[in-house]
């Protein structure tokens, strides 16, 4: 009676199926690497901290709430969203981070046998639900970094329900121009799903760049993610969302966990998103931070990927892993992309001027006692 039958209980999909470790808490981490100071630049968080007005709503949150069952479909944020994009309330599901969203269209869709269409070097995500939920992910490499529409497409055969475009493209900030999706949704049909993945939407002010909820009412079979953990800076509260047609959005509801979207987090998401000046705040810290990280690796000879969202990647001539480490006894977070099939590139998220320097400086240091010099 002291050992559990695992060979029988787990589905061979499982049995290879590897958990993401997340990284230990900064408590632990600044303990073991011997800093007092941590700058956070490994999740693409927003530096600045939440907008003022949702930081009022924490701060004046009435305690006993904390007893009391949160709105189960967050009903007046879906209100809010819905007059801000002009749409439907019923066109948008709130989720627990737009993470969570991302398994509710995977079990909506997806039977036995079925599979999704995404990238090889993308957000991990799509893959791991689909994988863990025993459907294959197709994994289309990028072409030039970037999503390749094509290859997706002749990837696409009659089990295919679900196709994932991150855009920008989390880790490469690569993106797709408004007429490059719209071609790409034609070409896919209404036999399928198309899910934009538009986390850093508010971070884009690029010509050609397309706002997925202008496209809904063209294209019944568009899902639109959006979430508050990026620009809006509330990534601890969990929130996150999708848009689509009212069609599609009544199905993808039938497999939404109902209370999964906290009190305070539906609060805070409501107070934030007006808040157009926060946005722009944000917008210029990231185009002051670019710069200053596009001048240091000029200098020290780095290539680099960056385009739209506050992150960059950044090639180095040595292991991720190693840089890591020894960025961690300066204080600095970065992200190692091996485990992302991008081997010896980190990924930085742009942040405010004290932290960028501090990178910089780190960076300078670990490659002068390496073989560089
Ligand atoms: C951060 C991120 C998300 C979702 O984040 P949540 O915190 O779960 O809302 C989704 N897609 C991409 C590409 C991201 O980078």
């Amino acid at each position: 009676m002291n050992t559990v039958n695992l060979d029988r209980l787990v589905p061979e999909y499982i049995k290879g199926f590897e958990a993401y470790i997340p990284s230990k808490p900064d408590d632990v981490l600044k303990r073991y690497y011997g800093v007092h100071h941590l700058f956070r630049m490994n999740n693409n968080e927003n530096a600045l901290g939440p907008p003022a007005a949702a930081r009022k709503v924490i701060e004046e949150f009435p305690q006993e709430q904390a007893s009391i069952y949160p709105s189960g479909d967050s009903y007046h944020l879906r209100l809010a969203l819905a007059q801000r994009f002009g749409l439907h309330e019923d066109q948008f599901l709130v989720g627990n981070g737009a993470t969570e969203v991302i398994s509710f269209v995977i079990k909506a869709f997806c039977a036995s046998g079925d599979n999704i269409v995404t990238a090889d070097k993308t957000f991990a995500v799509y893959e791991w639900v689909a994988e863990f939920s025993g459907l294959s992910a197709r994994l289309i490499p990028l072409k030039d970094q970037a999503f390749d529409d094509r290859a997706m497409l002749e990837a696409m055969d009659e089990q295919t329900k679900v196709l994932f475009v991150c855009n920008p493209n989390n880790p490469t900030g690569t993106w797709w121009s408004e007429s490059r999706l719209r071609a790409f949704l034609d070409a896919v049909g209404p036999e399928r799903v198309v899910v934009v993945d538009e986390a850093y939407f508010e971070f884009m002010d690029e010509p050609g760049y397309p706002d997925g909820m202008k496209l809904l009412d063209e294209y019944p079979n568009l899902v639109v993610f959006r979430t508050f953990s990026k620009a809006y800076a509330l990534a601890g509260l969990r929130i996150g969302y999708l848009a689509g047609s009212l069609e599609v959005v009544e199905v993808i509801r039938r497999t939404c966990v109902v209370y999964s979207v906290n009190i305070l987090a539906q609060a805070a998401a409501l107070a934030a998103l007006p808040d157009e000046g926060h946005i722009h705040r944000t917008r210029e810290m990231v185009k002051q931070g670019k710069e200053f990280l596009f001048q240091v690796l000029n200098r020290l000879g780095l290539p680099y990927l960056s385009g739209g969202g506050n992150y960059a990647m950044i090639k180095l001539p040595m292991s991720d892993s190693l840089a890591y480490r020894k960025l961690m006894t300066q204080g600095v977070m970065v992200r190692t992309m091996t485990g992302f099939r991008f081997p010896n590139w980190i990924r930085l998220s742009i942040s405010g001027m004290e932290a960028m320097e501090a990178f910089g400086r780190g960076l300078g240091r670990i490659l002068d006692k390496g073989a560089r010099k």
